[in-house]
């Protein structure tokens, strides 16, 4: 099923600007303009290499504030692959009647995606289920570490659900190719993680590769340079969105 466009980080984000006093300032192209799908220069859009792959598990993003406005923001790209994302923004205060209809909905088997330390023992999980009638549904707290940090404590409706934490050897892996910047893991490559999890391989393998290409074309439209459509990274995105 081809994803909803906008996705659902899309439409959060409009509804973001619709509320905002000052306008939100990203620098764009020459003249300041970006693409409306992909948020990148358009020299660099990358909205006709967003893959369209089948996947069971779905994902609702929770993200801090103006987590949906910024166009290094990677749950965009989880949007894009799983048909079925949800993204609410969050707030200490209120919490959207769409977001806990969801949570209730009897389809879904709700994992929040957290790391273990920060959690009672009795909540944690280190694998994915499997069960015929229920869906799972990844539930991941999109913002700076003390964002989620937050998010994860003052969150009563996430609290009888279990905490999937993913395997710090898993994590390392990651870790090694982007030690140089990345503290922990961006919000895609978790969601790839649990898809990877969820037996929704090939989705997972998709995510990871339009994740890089996303990484790589934000990267030389900085650098104000052309990207190669052949290169390793997009044969990888091509190979993993036509595998039967
Ligand atoms: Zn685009």
């Amino acid at each position: 099923m081809p994803q909803a466009f906008p996705n659902a980080v899309a439409r959060l984000r409009a509804a973001r600007l619709a509320r905002s006093v000052k306008p939100f300032l990203a620098r764009g192209g020459p003249k300041g303009e970006r693409c409306n799908g992909c948020r990148l220069v358009p020299s660099h859009c990358i909205c006709t290499l967003r893959p369209d792959v089948p996947t069971r598990a779905g994902m609702c993003l929770l993200m801090a504030d103006i987590e949906p406005l910024k166009p290094s923001n990677t749950g965009w790209l989880i949007a894009d692959v799983v048909a079925d994302t949800f993204a609410f923004g969050w707030a200490r205060t209120e919490v959207d009647p769409a977001l806990l209809a969801l949570l209730n909905d009897p389809q879904w088997q709700p994992y929040v995606v957290f790391p273990a330390e920060f959690a009672d023992e009795a909540r944690v999980v280190h694998e994915v289920t499997h069960n015929d009638n229920k869906r799972p549904l990844f539930i991941l707290l999109d913002g700076t570490w003390d964002e989620a940090r937050k998010m994860f404590r003052k969150s009563p409706y996430l609290q009888n659900f279990p905490v999937l934490s993913l395997h710090p050897e898993q994590l390392s892996r990651y870790k090694l190719r982007r030690a140089q910047s990345e503290a922990h893991l961006c919000t895609a490559e978790v969601g790839a993680m649990c898809l990877a999890l969820a037996d929704d391989t090939q989705a997972a393998e998709a995510l990871n590769a339009y994740f890089e290409v996303f990484t790589e074309h934000y990267l030389k439209a900085k650098q104000q340079l052309p990207v190669d459509l052949a290169d390793d990274v997009h044969l990888r995105l091509n190979a993993a969105t036509h595998a039967a």
